[in-house]
């Protein structure tokens, strides 16, 4: 700001205040704490439309926690236009890859502190592109747990992800882009929002079912009343209309229902017509109800496309056989281009003409 062009220079109290303001910053605590392994790390994280900030901190002794580094990197253009879960991501997965020496050797597991929700939500997504499926591998190499805590609580990641410097001309850019849907916020743990396959949500359709699925019901009852050691009550819950069993959609006896949710994960471009188990593990993801493998393969051996495709049942091009040894001239010519050849006086082919 000083040394800018068409700026006077000037040095008043304002200056020589801030001046020493930096220089008892830089001499004074908190200074930052030599990391150790053998002790408890926490990482926290955020991004703001143009940047994302993060901080990664120490249990030295007796909860008191001291700053160990610190990170802020703008976003490229591209970054800026990721939806808010994927930008939340990026700052995780950012400071995980400034501090993977420390993290992933960790002794203790460690906290990551994000500021929304979402990216828990986001933990739970059906479909992973390219660039999701490569963060979940990477984060999969450290022991962490996720902790949503609110921006005001994490102000050193937020003023990080907001420095001034990184902001020039992206102020007007993707505003909306830090807004969380605030349904989002209200997700309790096994709760889904929305689960949209080709443009249809079939949770509203399974709210929708009219079956009223004693069969189901019972089912419940006769689980919990087996006392199968394993299971605990929140293995099914209800929740708004719907019923869960360990966090999946319970999709009630609705042949119509069931069938259609199992063709929009094999008909559509997300299932290619995939194969059984390709088939159940994508329904499943997200959905469950007793017998539902042996119903997908019933699916599939139905279906019109996969049996065409199935076998080609083309007779094989027969084998090559070479010609019997002609006895007279110009009984048999074989004629065969040998092309693709190094330029050779501006020719790259061969006619080779048998007789
Ligand atoms: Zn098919």
């Amino acid at each position: 700001m000083l040394t800018r062009k068409d700026v006077k220079w000037q040095w008043r109290v304002e200056q020589q205040k801030a001046f020493d303001k930096l220089k008892r910053a830089f001499t004074t605590k908190p200074v930052l704490a030599a990391p150790d392994l053998d002790k408890e790390f926490r990482v926290e994280a955020d991004v703001s439309n143009y940047a994302t900030g993060g901080v990664l901190s120490m249990n030295c002794s007796d909860e008191m926690w001291k700053p160990v580094a610190f990170i802020s990197k703008s976003l490229s253009d591209t970054e800026r236009n990721y939806e808010i879960h994927d930008k939340e991501m990026l700052a995780v997965v950012r400071c995980l890859e400034a501090w993977r020496h420390f993290l992933e050797g960790a002794a203790i597991k460690f906290e990551i502190w994000t500021n929304h929700k979402n990216l828990k939500y986001f933990m739970k997504a059906q479909k992973l592109n390219r660039r999701q499926a490569r963060w979940a591998l990477y984060l999969s190499r450290f022991n962490f747990i996720l902790k949503h805590v609110p921006g005001s609580k994490i102000g050193k990641a937020d003023s990080l992800s907001r420095r001034p410097d990184w902001k020039v001309e992206v102020e007007k850019d993707n505003e909306d882009q830090r807004l969380v849907k605030p349904e989002w916020l209200e997700v309790r743990k096994t709760e889904m929002i929305e689960i949209i396959v080709d443009g249809v949500d079939l949770l509203e359709e399974v709210r929708k079912s009219k079956v009223k699925d004693n069969e189901m019901v019972k089912a419940v009852e006769e689980v919990k009343k087996a006392g199968v050691k394993m299971l605990r009550d929140e293995e099914w819950r209800e929740i708004d209309g719907i019923i869960y069993k360990e966090g999946k959609v319970y999709v009630p006896k609705d042949n119509r229902l069931r069938a259609e949710i199992i063709r929009l994960h094999h008909d559509t471009p997300v299932g290619g017509h995939g194969g059984q188990w390709k088939i159940v593990e994508l329904v499943t993801q997200n959905f469950w109800w007793p017998g539902i493998t042996k119903e997908v393969k019933q699916y599939i051996e139905g279906c019109n496309a996969c049996q065409h495709n199935k076998n080609c049942t083309e007779q094989p091009a027969g084998k090559l056989m070479p010609n019997s040894i002609p006895e007279k001239l110009w009984t048999h010519i074989s004629v065969h281009f040998i092309t693709k050849l190094p330029l050779v006086q501006g020719y790259n082919s061969i006619l080779v003409v048998v007789d």
